[in-house]
């Protein structure tokens, strides 16, 4: 990056289209890179690893599961210590669950689609399915606006809009 000849390369190939999408933005879903896939192939082969063992001392998993979920010794059926241990936390843990999956899905539906922000978008992009948070939306100011600068504003888009359709009717 502290080459200077690098940094006019890359200043001297941006405008060209070639940097740019097929539809001459940035393509979701491209932020897949390599160091992402190597890493997906490595749980995935974890994971075939996991199971193999498991499968291959299922007897021995299956005695340790057993004892440490507490279904194994005392009480007055065989599986007493299981619902009043560890299987009483059962519902407590799909509650958890169904709620973490139901505010994560929320947040994912109404924060702004641009790829890491979480902040709630409010803001249409005209022209594009984009709905944005202020921040990332170009025409929306970042700071704040006194009451009197809103409505100037508003003043100024009521009269382009009176001349315009001045210029219709003639
Ligand atoms: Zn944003």
């Amino acid at each position: 990056m502290s080459d200077p000849s690098a940094t006019t390369q890359a200043d001297a190939a941006a405008p060209s289209p070639a940097v740019s999408g097929p539809n001459g933005g940035t393509v979701p879903g491209e932020g897949r890179t390599p160091a992402r896939k190597i890493v997906l192939g490595v749980l995935i082969v974890l994971l075939v690893v996991a199971i193999a063992l498991l499968i291959a001392f299922f007897a021995t998993a299956r005695h340790w599961f057993a004892l440490h979920t507490g279904i194994l010794h005392g009480g007055p059926d065989q599986y007493y210590n299981f619902w009043s241990g560890f299987g009483s936390d059962l519902g407590e843990a799909t509650l958890i669950s169904a709620v973490g999956i139901g505010v994560y899905t929320g947040v994912r539906k109404v924060n702004c689609h641009t790829k890491g922000c979480w902040r709630i978008g409010h803001h249409v992009l005209e022209g594009t399915p984009y709905i944005l948070c202020r921040h990332h939306h170009p025409g929306v100011p970042t700071s704040g606006a006194s009451h009197e600068h809103i409505l100037e504003q508003h003043r100024k888009y009521k009269e382009a809009k009176e001349a315009r359709e001045a210029r219709g009717l003639s």
